[in-house]
């Protein structure tokens, strides 16, 4: 493997971390990107290499790629080449909604059983990084997109979950879900049965065919986390809060009791761990409370998946004030109707606004903007004391922002600036 010649494809986040660890195993490497270089490469340039390693972010239907492709070498994806040289086990998650999450809780666990755990993959760090510089002792615990997925060869987790499916990325997988599903079981085979876990949501999902998997008997019942009927915690001592977030630490459980066996589950350092636990900024991140409104900030919603549930865990009634829209994957966003009884007015804006209001016209009071601030501004003045004015926009924010967390960042700023917005408006009539 040392002396092999490594063509990388991209020269991001990923591209470096493989470039970094070829430098420490000794191997030659060269870099393609397209947004580097004038020059498209052909399939004769890649010929000379022993092995490609593509970046999740590059198109397959670039040129690049299918040069790549064309060449005939063996083609591989950033996350399989870290794990071929990687001593240390990898426990994986995919989904369309909540790694992040279920990750960070993850690892929060490993920690409190006394593990040495490291979140890695889409969450930050990619797994060729880490590799390079850690030693064997260390769990990785890999937050894996389905762009990571395709191109894996060997990749074989020793414990696994996929948490949910629902339309998101759809552009990338010709609008079929089904195709979009079997890329993320594709990983779930190549682990055990006993070691799968399967999301709630997906084990009712008709349209879905799971693969084999040994249920861990962890529960929610009657408020309470379970495990073979002896209680773990109660729900409301918990930071995490929902629906959608009781599904992820049951999976996050099991993949503790898959990896570390049931009974560490009932460890009282990681049941301290589970209750401090809370999730990172833009997930439903209540910020501030002004004349009986609440303002909370879901900007980590990038499809109608994520916007329900954040409607089912927030509302009790038709008393919120969503804050919808952005840049489209090839979603669905009648996805959204079953929602919409939650929701007293959908302020719609963004580069798919049309599409999203004739998707759920006649399901919801409704109003298109073009600005994002005159569109918080019209839900801020128009909210009841009781209602909740909430941003889960559904939808990517690269219309308009640099990324999710600008965009929730924003609108916090213009919620901390209310007050003299509103002075200085009324002042103005
Ligand atoms: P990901 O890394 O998959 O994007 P995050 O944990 O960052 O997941 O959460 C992304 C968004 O999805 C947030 O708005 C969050 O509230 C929502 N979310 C988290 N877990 C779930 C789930 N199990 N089902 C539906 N939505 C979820």
């Amino acid at each position: 493997m040392s002396k092999m010649k490594v063509a990388i494809i991209g020269y991001g986040v990923s591209g470096r971390a493989v470039e970094k660890l070829c430098d420490a195993q000794g191997c030659k490497s060269a870099v393609f990107d397209d947004n580097l270089s004038p020059e498209i490469p052909v399939q004769e340039d890649f010929a000379q290499f022993d092995l490609i390693v593509v970046s999740p972010g590059v198109p397959p239907y670039s040129q690049t790629y299918q040069a790549a492709v064309q060449s005939e070498v063996e083609l591989i994806s950033e996350m399989e080449f870290g794990f071929r040289h990687c001593s240390s086990p990898v426990i994986a998650i995919t989904g369309t909604n909540g790694k992040t999450t279920t990750t960070e809780l993850t690892v929060a666990l490993l920690l409190a059983l006394g593990y040495d755990a490291r979140a890695v993959g889409n969450i930050g760090t990619p797994l060729s990084e880490a590799v390079a510089g850690q030693g064997d002792n260390t769990v990785f615990v890999a937050e894996v997109s389905s762009f990571q997925l395709e191109k894996i060869v060997t990749f074989k987790p020793i414990a696994a979950a996929v948490l949910n499916i629902a339309s998101d990325h759809l552009d990338r997988y010709d609008n079929n879900i089904q195709s979009y599903a079997a890329t993320k079981f594709a990983m779930l085979k190549k682990v055990i049965p006993e070691k799968r876990v399967i999301g709630i949501s997906l084990q009712n999902d008709t349209d879905f065919t799971t693969p084999d998997h040994h249920p861990v008997p962890v529960v929610a019942a009657d408020g309470v986390l379970l495990c073979r009927d002896r209680k773990l915690l109660a729900l409301d001592a918990l930071k995490l809060r929902g629906p959608h977030n009781t599904e992820n630490i049951i999976a996050s459980l099991q993949l503790i009791a898959a990896f570390a066996g049931e009974d560490k589950l009932f460890t009282p350092a990681l049941l301290e761990a589970l209750r401090a636990f809370s999730p990172g900024n833009h997930r439903l991140e209540t910020i501030a409370v002004k004349d009986g409104v609440t303002y909370i900030n879901d900007s980590k919603a990038t499809n109608p998946h994520a916007t329900l549930a954040a409607l089912r865990a927030v509302s009790d009634g038709k008393n919120v004030r969503l804050l919808l829209g952005g840049l489209d994957k090839g979603m669905d966003f009648t996805e959204l109707i079953p929602g919409m009884k939650l929701v007293k007015k959908a302020y719609i804006l963004g580069e798919c606004r049309e599409t999203i209001a004739s998707a759920l016209q006649g399901e919801v009071d409704l109003q298109i903007y073009r600005s994002f601030d005159l569109a918080v501004m019209s839900a801020s003045s128009e909210a009841d004391p009781g209602d909740i004015v909430l941003l889960s926009p559904a939808c990517a924010s690269m219309d308009m922002f640099k990324n999710y967390a600008e965009r929730g960042e924003c609108f916090v700023k213009k919620i901390n600036s209310l007050d003299s917005w509103k002075s200085r408006t009324s002042k103005s009539l």
